[in-house]
């Protein structure tokens, strides 16, 4: 546990200065992240820092799961099923 902790901040100090110490740093973990679309993007508003990952023109953000990961629905498949008996 510790390892990797150590691992990670080494790798954000390469690229940025991010002070761990700072008592009022607000640290979100991994897999939460408020997600919102937008256009062919997922952006992240509950981290300091906005990021995005691309997921392309099939997907649309249809929600949660318990892990507060998001939940994708494709967009042509959910058309072509309707055909299906
Ligand atoms: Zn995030």
């Amino acid at each position: 546990m510790l390892q990797e902790e150590s691992s990670e901040k080494s790798k954000i100090a390469e690229s940025e200065e991010l002070n761990f110490d700072k008592p009022n740093f607000k640290f979100v973990p991994k897999g939460n992240h408020e997600w919102r679309q937008q256009g062919y993007f997922i952006v992240c508003k509950s981290c300091e820092i906005e990021h995005a990952t691309f997921i392309g023109p099939k997907k649309l953000l249809i929600g949660f799961n318990s892990k507060n990961e998001p939940i994708f629905k494709d967009r042509f498949k959910v058309e072509g099923r309707q055909n299906l008996p």
